[in-house]
């Protein structure tokens, strides 16, 4: 069952957008602000849950964040609007039904994978990517299954955005702060056993090129059972540094700050340890028995390469014991069931958001992207408004250069009869608050926001037993 039940038999656009975080919500938001345009929006996920990173994604301990669903909730509200929960696209619905079925398509699938080092014993057991780790804590389906050894008195994490902050942060936190955020049951069972004591976090280039925001980087700083350590001497800015960091924005500025006074606090004693490293590369990942025991690196030097400043190894190693490894070097998206794909930034070629052909140049007129998969996986929640904005701003435009008028061919339940023929178990978002609601009610026993459903088959049980 559908929310809204449209009446008018008056033409309206219909757009169809495939996926449900961020950028797909602001998507809908920036449409239905054209009040010159009838439009009817239907949004179509793979899971039965909306919200995309922001549930599965952003951190257990970064409740505040994840407010901004209220204002998707809202959106989602317009009796024009339309979700599609555990409908996925080419599986359940392909690039041609919705074609057939919509004015103009808009993709906002995100970036679901990862990238890789590219160092030998990378497949050893114990090496996960940070995109595994974060699923896994924060609930999501596709990652219940995994198992993190957290037996290991060091771990060490290569990269050093926000997302390798997240991992840090989750592993360093005292069972207090965490046992009242959604952290998913598995996770918090396995975090109250944990032995790590170490963690490393490792940066390629210096502190002036590290990528995460002030922000995140002070929370470090007050974690009341981890000292968070940089090295003064890998703080001391060679040349290009030091003009890079001339030329940078008030957040590199206050980064450096915040280590330097890391470095200048040292260890006060606390049981466990947070150490920033700077300009050095793994090169290889040393295990025993097909488990990792320990990550060898190179240390670099900083030189300008194609306009920015690029790490080499100087050829002098060191190696650091571990029992853990995690890659954080960024998410990457894949490809889309017959839609263009760039394989070197995993996203979909596309002009200010309307997808096009690299190939033949061609543009791709009733299709269009928004966030990651449109850019690649930068910024933050808030980056993708303006993102989705221009998309829909393009697509209007398409509209009226083209002189459409909209397709009257296919019914609003069209899209639902094509569903059904298939059995596709659908959930609208009268179904989705029904499982958000239950969810919120087991957590209030335990003093948390929500208790996460983590298997898509209980959610749907849930959703059908009222
Ligand atoms: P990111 O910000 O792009 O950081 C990736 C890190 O990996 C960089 O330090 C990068 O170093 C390093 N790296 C890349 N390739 C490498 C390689 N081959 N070897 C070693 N290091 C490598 O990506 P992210 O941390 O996954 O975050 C994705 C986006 O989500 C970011 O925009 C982030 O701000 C956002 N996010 C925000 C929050 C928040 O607001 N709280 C939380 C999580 C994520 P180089 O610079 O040298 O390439």
């Amino acid at each position: 069952m559908t929310d809204a039940q449209p009446t008018s038999d008056t033409p309206n656009w219909r757009i169809a957008i495939v996926g449900s975080g961020p950028s797909a919500f602001y998507a809908v938001q920036e449409l239905f602000k054209q009040d010159s345009w009838p439009l009817r929006v239907d949004m179509f996920e793979r899971l039965p849950t909306p919200y995309g990173l922001v549930r599965g994604g952003v951190a257990p301990d970064h409740q505040k964040i994840k407010s901004v669903t209220k204002i998707y909730e809202r959106i989602a509200s317009n009796e024009c609007f339309r979700f599609f929960g555990n409908v996925e696209f080419g599986q359940d619905v392909s690039r041609e039904d919705l074609l057939d079925h919509y004015d103009a398509v808009l993709y906002a699938v995100g970036s679901s994978s990862d990238r890789q080092l590219g160092v030998p014993g990378e497949d050893a057991s114990g090496v996960h990517s940070a995109t595994e780790f974060v699923g896994w804590y924060n609930g999501h389906p596709d990652y219940r299954h995994l198992q993190f050894d957290l037996s290991a008195k060091s771990v060490v994490i290569i990269g050093m955005g926000n997302v390798a902050i997240d991992v840090a942060r989750i592993l360093a936190h005292r069972m207090q702060e965490i046992e009242v955020t959604d952290i998913a049951d598995h996770a918090l069972k396995n975090l109250a056993e944990s032995q790590i004591e170490d963690i490393y976090l490792i940066a390629r280039r210096g502190p002036v090129q590290a990528a995460f925001t002030p922000v995140e980087a002070r929370e470090l700083l007050e974690m009341p059972e981890a000292d968070a350590l940089a090295n003064p001497e890998e703080l001391q800015l060679d040349e290009g540094s030091q003009q890079e960091l001339e030329a940078a924005g008030r957040e590199t500025r206050q980064n450096l700050k915040i280590l330097n006074k890391m470095a200048e606090r040292g260890i006060t004693g606390k049981p466990k340890c947070l150490r920033f490293v700077f300009l050095a590369s793994p090169t290889e990942v040393l295990s025993e028995g097909g488990k990792v025991t320990g990550l060898k690196l190179e240390r670099n030097a900083l030189e300008q390469r194609n306009g920015k400043l690029s790490a080499t190894g100087i050829g002098e190693t060191f190696t650091l014991d571990c029992g853990l490894v995690f890659r954080s070097i960024g998410y990457k998206g894949l490809p889309q069931p017959g839609l263009p794909y760039d394989s070197k930034s995993g996203t979909i070629p596309n002009q200010k958001g309307q997808v096009c052909n690299p190939e033949t140049g061609e543009a791709c007129l009733r299709e269009y992207v928004a966030g990651w998969i449109k850019r690649g996986p930068s910024g933050v929640i808030g980056t993708n408004k303006p993102d989705a904005v221009e998309s829909v701003r393009t697509m209007l435009q398409t509209f009226l250069a083209e002189k459409w008028q909209p397709k009257e061919a296919v019914g609003v339940s069209g899209i639902e009869v094509l569903l059904e023929s298939q059995q596709v178990d659908y959930v609208s978002f009268a179904d989705w608050e029904r499982l958000d609601e239950h969810e919120i009610r087991e957590g209030q026993e335990f003093g948390k926001p929500r208790r996460k459903v983590i298997d898509p088959e209980e959610m749907l049980r849930i959703i059908r037993s009222g």
